[in-house]
């Protein structure tokens, strides 16, 4: 347990409150949020508040300080952290990740950045270029996924749009060999259409306003995002920082990863045909639609790389099966053709983001690595992940994000809460159980089989045509309706918070979140018209052509029922978890300290809020009653047997665990352990610390 400050400054681990309730929690939290000291411990939690200014924290002077040391030695801090994992990672062989959790604009993608350049900063002290190279390509590969992947919301100006996984690969010597990025579901949506006061993804406006004049030119673009329909909204006064630094900064990143002058062309070509897309109009001519200004066709053409007549063939048209195999080409209404043209918008900039993904994982990839001539390669993974969300009106996304947010929740209290309690009851420590809210019920509403709301969705999908969202909502309200973290408008008629035939609520840990079903359907199926993936397939322009492999298979081949969004994400979220549990994890709990992004302001609603939903008062409690350090007897006399002469070389008592007393005793340290039936159980750290030092004697 950290102590190494004075009492002036709170405890560093609330481990040591006098008490452990809500009200000391709180008070020391804020006495420390006011003072800068932004990270306490909970054991080996990290709990961080977000200053919302810069601390003098993070340069090589905290990382000398922390670099090799333990946890209690020094003040709380991420970097301790990190040098945990990597410490267990390289003594012990273990696969860690780091799991950072809170939400959104709680601190998780800055945290998961210092993370990141402390690794980088302790590792590869003989400076092999290749290491070298692999270090920066992670730490670089930030700034382009936050340009691609992150928007202003009405929560945070820079807030992380999709969910990111990154495994870090190292050699026997602990150094970085390689990498891996796992991206998760991206709020496309946002390409179309943004809130009032928030943003499209930054890399439009960067480039609008960062691109030289020449080269804007030749993309056929002026700089005023309001010209474009996609970034009409919330562009002005909008308090992002300076859009044409970071695309500045974008540029020099991606050719340091390794992205070739063609490619950035390319993907430049491809934001610049997405915001002229988004421009097109349609009118009716007669039953079917036509393009309202045909001179924007050949511009948008020559940056797709594609013959004008396609383009224009794709925009109007969709081909379909008739009888017998034979194919018809049916015109699509002005409304049709709206549909069709902001899905192929949105369709495209996801693949160009995943394609980014591909391509910076391409030159991290570690297929080089030869187990056999530099021993097992192990990996420190760290999660950081949009964050629980609630906005005025909540749609699909807000719903898998929450889902998301519920499923890394679960796996907090399986690791940290539960599991620990077990071990002691199954080991015999004397132990007085901690009651914690269980969200299983919530995540089963989710996603059980048959019955849970992505099963009903994908049930609603498949009698598509004739299901609209609204049916989909009734069907919801009589198989869920009992549900008690379930209820609609018809279940609560009193309840004007809601609107009838449009939204249902769920009780998440983290509060009542009501949703809109409207586009739930749609964004579920998330259909794209075979006719674009083809003319996308057929581009002359070879990154966008590889984007689009499917677009080879005619209509007649195209697998009927993909997977749905819903039922993708799912999937990906429960491999995820699976992932992480078979790790070692360690844990950095963020939190907002208030809405104004204010660095003095410490809103004690908003943190009591947070403290009890992320269950920290529980977290204290395991802890307290628990003990930090655990290890089997015969393993923990392998290390310790020579600091005492009852068990070195070879104890004559019974049993391995009369043996470890006998030890423990002679060092004066039998209040602090206990004896399980298999294990030596040891309270605090400084203990073991001490038993080290005996050993190094
Ligand atoms: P989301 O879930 O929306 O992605 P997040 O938890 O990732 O949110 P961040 O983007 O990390 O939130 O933080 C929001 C903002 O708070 C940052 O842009 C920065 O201004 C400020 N901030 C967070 N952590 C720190 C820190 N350690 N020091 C200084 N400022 C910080
Ligand atoms: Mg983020």
């Amino acid at each position: 347990m950290a102590e190494l400050e004075g009492p002036e400054f709170g405890k560093a681990d609330f481990v040591l409150l006098d008490e452990v309730t809500m009200e000391q929690f709180l008070q020391n939290l804020r006495l420390r949020f006011l003072q800068g000291r932004i990270y306490t411990y909970i054991g080996e939690v990290v709990v961080a508040v977000n200053p919302y200014r810069a601390l003098a924290l993070y340069g090589p002077p905290a990382v000398e300080h922390y670099r090799g040391r333990e946890l209690y030695e020094r003040p709380p801090h991420l970097f301790a952290l990190a040098d945990a994992a990597y410490k267990a990672m390289k003594r012990r062989a273990k696969d860690t990740c780091i799991v950072i959790s809170g939400e959104s604009g709680a601190g998780k993608t800055e945290a998961s950045k210092y993370i990141m350049q402390y690794i980088a900063a302790i590792t590869n002290p003989s400076q092999r270029a290749e290491v070298e190279r692999v270090k920066n390509v992670l730490l670089k590969s930030n700034c382009v996924l936050e340009a691609f992947g992150n928007a202003k919301t009405n929560r945070n100006d820079n807030s992380s749009r999709f969910g990111k996984y990154m495994d870090i690969n190292f050699d026997f010597k602990g150094d970085p060999t390689g990498g891996h990025i796992h991206n998760y579901l991206l709020e496309k949506s946002r390409v179309l259409q943004q809130q009032p006061g928030e943003r499209n993804f930054h890399a439009f406006y960067q480039l609008l306003l960062g691109a030289p004049a020449a080269l804007l030119a030749s993309l056929h673009l002026c700089r005023d995002p309001g010209t474009y329909r996609y970034t009409q909204e919330g562009t002005p006064g909008s308090a992002c920082g300076d859009d044409a630094a970071g695309y500045r900064a974008v540029e020099e990143a991606m050719s340091i990863i390794g992205f070739s002058q063609e490619e950035m062309g390319s993907v430049r070509r491809i934001l610049a045909a997405i915001l002229h897309l988004g421009n097109i109009g349609f009118m009716a001519e007669g039953e079917v639609a036509a393009v309202e200004d045909m001179a924007q066709l050949p511009v948008l053409a020559e940056l797709v790389a594609t013959a004008p007549e396609n383009l224009h063939r794709a925009l109007l048209t969709r081909t379909v099966a008739a009888g017998g195999g034979e194919l018809i080409e049916k015109g699509h209404s002005p409304k049709e053709a709206a549909y069709a043209r902001d899905a192929c918008a949105k369709a495209i900039y996801e693949r160009l983001f995943c394609w980014i993904v591909g391509r910076i994982n391409a030159g991290i990839a570690t297929h080089g690595y030869d187990a056999r001539l530099h021993g097992k390669s192990t990996v420190i993974g760290v999660l950081d992940i949009y964050g629980f969300e609630i906005f005025d009106t909540n749609s699909f996304e807000q719903f898998c994000i929450n889902y998301c947010n519920e499923k890394l929740q679960q796996l907090f209290i399986e690791l940290i809460l539960r599991q620990e309690q077990a071990e002691y009851q199954r080991e015999g420590i004397t132990w007085q159980s901690i009651e914690y809210f269980s969200n299983e019920p919530i995540v089963e509403l989710v996603e059980q089989p048959h019955r849970g709301i992505l099963a009903l969705l994908d049930e609603a999908c498949l009698a598509a045509g004739t299901v609209t969202d609204s049916l989909f909502l009734a069907s919801m309200d009589t198989r869920l309706g009992c549900h008690p973290h379930y209820t609609s408008r018809k279940l609560c008629p009193t309840d004007k918070t809601m609107e009838f035939n449009r939204d249902f609520r769920i009780k998440h840990y983290a509060g009542d979140v009501t949703y809109s079903v409207e586009g739930f359907l749609d964004k579920n199926k998330d259909t794209l018209f075979q006719d674009f993936k083809r003319l996308l397939y057929n581009s002359t322009d070879p990154v966008l052509r590889a984007m689009w492999p499917d677009g080879e298979q005619s209509i007649t081949e195209v697998t009927k029922r993909p997977l749905t969004t819903g039922t993708l994400f799912k999937n990906s979220i429960v491999a995820l978890v699976e992932n992480l549990a078979s790790k070692e994890p360690y844990y950095v709990r963020c939190i907002k300290p208030n809405d104004q992004k204010s660095p003095t302001l410490f809103d004690e609603e908003r943190c009591r809020h947070q403290v009890s939903y992320l269950g920290l008062l529980e977290n204290v409690r395991v802890r307290r009653a628990g003990f930090a350090y655990r290890q089997p007897y015969h393993r923990f006399l392998l290390r310790y047997k020579m600091t005492c002469e009852y068990t070195w070389p070879n104890h004559l008592m019974a049993s391995d665990r009369e043996a470890t007393q006998a030890l423990l005793e002679q060092h004066g340290f039998q209040d602090d352990v206990a004896y399980g039936h298999t294990k030596v159980f040891i309270r605090t750290p400084r203990t073991l610390f001490c038993l080290e030092q005996e050993r190094t004697q």
